[in-house]
């Protein structure tokens, strides 16, 4: 099945869960009308080059290979197309942040809250709901990442440029890639945690990916491994100690420190935070300022380590 089909389909489901999860206020990556914007544009462009404006649907794609724009910088759909991406790439990364945070402090409570809980009898299908919950933002994010990286790949095609590219590295620069960002993380741990802590293996939630971890390893590394898509792995070792992190937290650049660590790195002390440190202050891995101030502690990596 092409892509766009299946995310089509992703789409519909999506709707048709709507009153379950409500997934529908969060953004999805326009695939469609995206598609549509370089399908406009390709015409533009061959009217440009040959004046040959009308072509049959069928020809098209033959002539995909002899008529692509060739500029650096296309006239005719930039501006709207990477605008469109960026609102897009930052409105999913909103909605996924805040959705995994919500879901790590329903799973994270303890004592009095979860008393309460089980006293209302509710705790069991609270679970389920926190599981189906992880599940469906794992595919979510999974669909909008690969639909990403699909249409910036069909722009370069189009316009047999390298912008498509080269978009990827700003949106990382905004902090605006997905595989970039500590709730990934937080939200593969929350499901090893949740599915070890109820015997199951990741597979029984159907959950379309694998983690392994070995903590005995020398350098222990988190690793999500995707169908029809890049392998993500993430270091566990603190670049400041070079052990395996320690209370972690993540700056916002998305690299992983010891809580310590990031403290000592951010001139701060232990009990004022990791959170108070200088904007001045820099990654000691990737050198960005102003990393600190939203800094993640990273709550359900935390327990998964503790627990090897
Ligand atoms: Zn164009
Ligand atoms: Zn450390
Ligand atoms: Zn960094």
């Amino acid at each position: 099945m092409k892509f766009g089909e299946t995310f089509k389909e992703y789409l519909h489901g999506e709707k048709e869960h709507s009153s379950l999860f409500d997934l529908n206020k969060c953004s999805h990556v326009d695939y469609k009308r995206l598609k549509k914007l370089l399908k406009i544009c390709r015409h533009h462009c061959r009217e440009f080059n040959n004046g040959d404006f009308q072509v049959e649907e069928e020809e098209e794609d033959r002539q995909i290979n002899t008529s692509i724009c060739r500029y650096q910088s296309c006239q005719w759909c930039d501006r709207m197309f990477f605008s469109e991406i960026m609102k897009e790439a930052s409105d999913i990364v909103g909605c996924f942040s805040s959705r995994v945070r919500h879901l790590v402090q329903l799973h994270c409570t303890t004592g009095m809250q979860r008393f309460l809980l089980h006293l209302f009898q509710c705790f069991k299908n609270d679970q389920q709901a926190l599981v189906m919950e992880g599940r469906m933002l794992i595919e979510y994010v999974i669909m909008n990442a690969v639909a990403l990286r699909k249409i910036l790949k069909k722009y370069d095609k189009v316009h047999n440029s390298a912008s498509g590219m080269n978009f990827k590295s700003k949106l990382q620069a905004e902090h605006l890639e997905i595989s970039q960002s500590p709730w990934l993380i937080e939200l593969m741990a929350f499901c090893m945690n949740f599915s070890e802590s109820n015997h199951l293996i990741c597979y029984e939630l159907c959950i379309p990916f694998s983690c392994d971890l070995n903590v005995l390893d020398p350098e222990p590394v988190l690793r999500l491994v995707l169908p029809n898509y890049a392998n993500l792995e993430y270091s566990l070792t603190c670049a400041v100690c070079l052990h395996t992190v320690f209370h972690p937290y993540a700056l916002s650049c998305g690299h992983l420190f010891c809580k310590s660590c990031a403290c000592s790195a951010g001139s701060v002390l232990i009990f004022e935070g990791v959170n108070s440190a200088s904007p001045k202050m820099k990654c000691p891995v990737c050198r960005e300022d102003g990393v600190f101030s939203n800094a993640v502690r990273m709550a359900e990596l935390d327990l998964l380590l503790k627990r090897r």
